[in-house]
């Protein structure tokens, strides 16, 4: 796989620290022969990124706060600047209030609600069409969601809510964009101890929880995620839009765990 990627150049945003699933999926398209930007959110990020980024060889860090139009703008007015063209995008970003991932989701406040829509589904709309428009050769989209959007987990509430409606948009962007020969897919990620996933209550027991049920008996890792990111983004991939690809240890497969014959 070293030159899967080799002459690619493509935009990461979600990056936060070494933990984050963005973090795994830069190594693998990196260690693929890609060529990274990154973007950050906020001042705080900065200089967590900037290191990161440098290790792969990348010194195009940029900020972007997706809750901000100007700022998305500003963006990619900075990619086009530096690149001209665009050939993959990774959007790994998602935020809710942490006192509404606790709890039930019948007690969504409308403004916690809105903004959880905003940041966490909008933002990869707004972000397809700014980036289809560099990227006039075709290209591939990415981004990250979870099976709270198709069944009920505890606490995930409106990010479920949210999920649901960002792998809606996946498919919509899929058919909008197939015409021009860009890919929009989306990975479903089983639990991973992230910054994010800290603030969902229960987090530890949840990650507990899929660890003994899921069909592999065990938790997937931000390397896994990447590789099969690697795999959607690059032209081995070259078949696949509009998909919701599960990397969660087949998790999402199973009704019900066996037990050794139990006396009922
Ligand atoms: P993370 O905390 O490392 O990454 C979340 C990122 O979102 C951060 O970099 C943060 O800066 C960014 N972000 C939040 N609001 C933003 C804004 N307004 N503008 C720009 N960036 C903003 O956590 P992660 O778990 O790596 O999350 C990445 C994605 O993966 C999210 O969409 C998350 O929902 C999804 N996901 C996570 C898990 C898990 O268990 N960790 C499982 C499935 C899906």
């Amino acid at each position: 796989a070293q030159d899967l990627m080799a002459g690619k150049r493509g935009l990461i945003m979600g990056l936060a620290n070494d933990k984050s699933i963005a973090w795994g999926i830069a190594k693998a398209l990196s260690n693929a022969g890609a060529e990274l930007a990154f973007s950050y959110q906020g001042d705080a990020l900065k200089k967590r990124v900037e290191p990161l980024a440098s290790s792969l060889g990348s010194d195009v860090v940029l900020p972007c706060d997706v809750g901000d139009e100007a700022s998305i703008d500003a963006l990619f007015d900075a990619l086009q600047e530096k690149w001209g063209k665009l050939d993959f995008v990774v959007h790994a970003i998602g935020f809710s209030d942490k006192n509404e991932l606790r709890g039930r989701y019948v007690d969504t406040s409308r403004a916690n609600f809105m903004m959880t829509m905003d940041i966490s589904v909008f933002s990869f709309t707004a972000v397809a069409k700014r980036a289809a428009a560099m990227m006039p050769d075709g290209g591939a989209m990415l981004t990250m969601t979870y099976y709270g959007a198709e069944r009920v987990m505890p606490h995930y509430n409106v990010m479920g809510i949210a999920k649901a409606a960002l792998e809606a948009s996946v498919r919509y962007l899929a058919e909008d964009l197939g015409k021009d020969g860009i890919r929009v897919n989306s990975i479903s990620a089983g639990p991973i101890k992230t910054l994010a996933a800290s603030g969902i209550g229960d987090f530890r027991y949840i990650l507990k929880w899929n660890e003994f049920n899921s069909p592999l008996r065990r938790n997937v890792t931000i390397d896994q995620v990447g590789n099969s990111a690697l795999y959607l983004l690059s032209d081995l991939g070259a078949g696949v839009t509009g998909e919701t690809h599960h990397v969660d240890s087949g998790y999402h497969v199973v009704g019900m765990k066996a037990v050794d014959a139990p006396d009922i």
